[in-house]
């Protein structure tokens, strides 16, 4: 097991749950990062004394230095600081769990400083695509996923045959807090609404993409770049009770699952101790407490951002890294109250349907992707 890492994004919900199976298997940090939540930041420097922290706003970063200046963690700033924690020298594993397509520079970054990388920061798989799964297999390091459905897939495939035999991957998506509704029934939907999920506690932007299945739609991308499979060969099923987190179907029809309690902390630890297993903080399943689990068809025609998002990936080229922009702004316009909810999926739809595709060479032209998507978002509202 590796014994010492740096977490992008501690303050956040996955970082949190990080610093929880870091306490529990008794790891080493080696840097912290924040945007701009300095109070909780502090805390977690005081207590796992990292020799770097990085808080992302610029003016935040000086009152933070300032109010450690007693210990001996040096600050940083900025994208800077984001790659110097990616690239820390004492890093083993780089657990990457910013939100937004922020972390692609430093995601890259901790590749090309032969890291391996646990994954939460999803954005970035999907907007920067080959980019860093060529980063990874140039430098030959482990790109290990962290999002739950794709753990449990990995899980899954562990021991699979030389010739894969992999026929299909079956995301599972507890639907959200909208699922069943109609159009008509999404129409004067509150933020206060969308946060509520019925299973999972987690950061606001991605809980508003589960909302609106956006987060489904990026975590079939996400699946087609981490284990290689197209569009036709994913599929979504909406499993409401969020106990069995993905299955695989090989060639011979037979299915296998992966199940738990909804708990982060299984999927975050299976990516630090992988391909070990220790004992984790989370309780055991009781199936017959459970009694049944469900399964029902997603409904793409009211939830647009599933269907946007099969689309850019069937595209291919910048069109994956438009979705996920032109999501970025309208989740963040939608919870400051500017559109409504029904708005997200019509304004990624629109996005990807309006701006002409390129192949991205490099991560400036995912960036301008990105940005030509943002663009058209704020034009619209
Ligand atoms: P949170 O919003 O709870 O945390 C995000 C973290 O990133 C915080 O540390 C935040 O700092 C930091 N951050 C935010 N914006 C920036 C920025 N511009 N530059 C640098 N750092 C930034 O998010 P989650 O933990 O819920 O999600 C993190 C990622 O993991 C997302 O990509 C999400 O899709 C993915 N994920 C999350 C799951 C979950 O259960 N939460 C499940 C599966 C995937 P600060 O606190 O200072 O704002
Ligand atoms: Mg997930």
């Amino acid at each position: 097991m590796i014994q010492a890492l740096s977490i992008l994004g501690s303050t956040g919900s996955i970082g949190t749950q990080t610093l929880d199976v870091v306490d529990k298997l008794g790891l080493t940090v080696c840097a912290l990062t924040a945007h701009s939540n300095i109070s909780l930041l502090e805390e977690q420097v005081r207590r796992y004394k990292p020799s770097l922290a990085v808080v992302y706003d610029e003016a935040k970063a000086k009152e933070f230095a300032r109010n450690i200046a007693d210990t001996d963690t040096r600050v940083m700033t900025g994208m800077e600081g984001l790659i110097a924690a990616a690239q820390h020298p004492d890093a083993e594993l780089v657990l990457n769990s910013v939100v937004g397509m922020v972390g692609l520079r430093p995601t890259i970054a901790a590749a090309e400083a032969k890291k391996d990388i646990a994954l939460a920061n999803k954005e970035t798989l999907v907007a920067g695509g080959n980019l860093v799964t060529d980063a990874v297999k140039k430098n030959g390091v482990k790109l290990l996923p962290v999002d739950s459905e794709h753990s449990a897939i990995f899980q899954c495939i562990q021991g699979m045959p030389e010739h894969k035999a992999l026929k299909k991957l079956i995301l599972t998506a507890s639907g959200g807090p909208f699922f069943g509704r109609t159009t008509e029934e999404l129409r004067d939907i509150t933020v206060e609404q969308a946060l509520k999920h019925p299973n999972w506690s987690m950061g606001a932007k991605i809980t508003i993409d589960s909302a609106s299945m956006m987060n489904k739609g990026l975590e079939i991308i996400e699946a087609g770049r981490l284990f290689e499979m197209d569009c036709e060969h994913i599929d979504v099923v909406v499993h409401r009770e969020s106990i069995i987190h993905s299955l695989v179907e090989f060639t011979d029809n037979s299915v296998l699952a992966q199940l738990g309690l909804p708990d982060m902390r299984i999927p975050i630890q299976y990516a630090i101790t992988y391909p070990q297993r220790y004992e984790s903080p989370v309780g055991e399943l009781d199936l017959a407490k459970i009694g049944s689990l469900s399964f029902y068809e997603p409904d793409e025609k009211t939830f647009r951002c599933l269907a946007a998002c099969k689309k850019a990936f069937a595209m291919g080229g910048a069109a994956t890294a438009i979705a996920n922009g032109a999501n970025e702004e309208a989740n963040a316009l939608f919870r400051q109250g500017k559109i409504k909810f029904l708005e997200i999926g019509e304004l990624v739809m629109g996005a990807v349907d309006s701006i002409t595709n390129f192949t991205p060479e490099s991560v400036d032209d995912v960036l301008k992707a990105d940005a030509l998507a943002r663009k058209y978002v704020t034009d619209r509202v």
